[in-house]
């Protein structure tokens, strides 16, 4: 099949139309940059700059693609978990074009899609990245998530931990701000980091040690602020921003390696470990992953950066994988009523085991 996709859970639109095999015929994403001044998404701000950004997106898509309407297989959009406003603008507009085109609506959780992304094959890059094969141990980091996930099959989820706060990427950004460095600051901050020593502020290593491979990251960004009270408003020293930045992404990076390794405990069958999300696109991060999965001899494996932050190929591949799977099984998912799907700001990935269910 080839299937169009939209993303607008959050504050990227995007639009991407991907084939059987994983290859990507077009694509386009747009980080909006309106939020920046308020240093946080604005939830009817996003929605209305998807309204405004989508339809000539998805003109130019298609026409990018040189693809005929008639050679689309299906339409998929993210209809949760998110932002209301934007899950119902790109869910509307991805069923109004189902309807018009008369094509089934898939209707894709946006955690799934982030967890399936490890899986695309990139036949059309010079370094062949090879897919990763159930059951593997997904760690999602971003703006909006902080979870560790036992992924077992195509809507077969656990989800083993996750964050009783902040996710990782919002204390990188709340952090950031705090240094001066902008919105969303968490490339800015590791950039700064790299000038830093990591050793030059002892701040608290959340949750390190305890049980399970649950994270906090509320405390460690008080921490932070506390260190920075004395400045008020001035300008830092340059040399101790880095080292905050430094010492602050140390904290981070100890914290996700104990909790991971709690977690690959938790799900000893996990044959890889794998990220996604944002803060995946953190050099430090990743390096420390990658290290973690070899000592635990488990291959490592993570999306090129710009499919770790939001974008419309990894739902276009979520909606290939569950197709192909369906397929498989017998069950036509052209009979389903995708339509039914209503937009959820909640949406838990344990409920998708229902999907293949009769
Ligand atoms: P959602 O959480 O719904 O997926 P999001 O827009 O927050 O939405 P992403 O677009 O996946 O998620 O990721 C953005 C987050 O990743 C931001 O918090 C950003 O600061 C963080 N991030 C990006 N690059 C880096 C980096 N190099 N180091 C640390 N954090 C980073
Ligand atoms: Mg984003
Ligand atoms: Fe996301």
């Amino acid at each position: 099949p080839i299937i169009l996709a939209i993303e607008t859970s959050c504050d990227e639109t995007a639009c991407a139309i991907v084939d059987s095999a994983g290859s990507i015929l077009a694509e386009q994403v747009f980080s909006q940059m309106e939020h920046a001044p308020f240093g946080g998404v604005i939830p009817e701000i996003a929605a209305r700059n998807h309204l405004s950004l989508l339809p000539s997106m998805l003109e130019q898509t298609l026409a990018a693609s040189a693809l005929k309407v008639e050679s689309l297989t299906a339409i998929a959009a993210s209809t949760g978990p998110g932002l209301i406003g934007g899950l119902i603008v790109g869910s509307t507009l991805g069923k109004g074009l189902a309807m018009a085109w008369q094509k089934p609506f898939i209707a894709i959780n946006h955690i799934e899609a982030h967890a399936l992304t490890p899986r695309l094959p990139l036949p059309h890059t010079l370094r062949h990245t090879p897919r990763v094969d159930f059951p593997y141990l997904l760690f999602l980091a971003s703006g909006g998530h902080c979870q560790c996930i036992a992924v077992k099959g195509i809507g077969d989820y656990r989800k083993l931990g996750g964050t009783v706060d902040d996710a990782a990427g919002e204390a990188f950004d709340k952090v950031a701000k705090m240094l001066g460095l902008g919105w969303p600051g968490g490339a800015a901050l590791e950039a700064l980091a790299k000038e830093g020593n990591p050793k030059a502020y002892p701040l608290p290593h959340p949750m390190v040690g305890r049980a399970g491979c649950d994270f906090s990251f509320s405390g460690l960004k008080t921490s932070v602020s506390h260190l920075l009270m004395p400045y008020g408003h001035d300008p830092l020293p340059r040399q101790m921003a880095a080292d905050i930045a430094a010492s602050f992404q140390y904290a981070v990076t100890h914290t996700i390696e104990d909790r991971l390794t709690h977690a690959l405990a938790l799900f000893p069958q996990a044959t890889a470990l794998v990220t996604a999300g944002g803060v995946a696109a953190n050099m430090a991060i990743r390096a420390t992953l990658a290290d973690l999965a070899a000592r635990h001899n488990k291959a490592f494996m993570a999306p090129p950066l710009r499919l770790c932050t939001d974008n419309a190929v990894m739902v276009a591949w979520c909606a290939q994988e569950i197709w192909q799977a369906a397929q498989k099984k017998g069950i036509k998912l052209a009979d389903r009523d995708g339509m039914a799907a209503r937009p959820r700001p909640r949406w838990p990935l344990e409920e998708l085991r229902q999907r293949f269910s009769a």
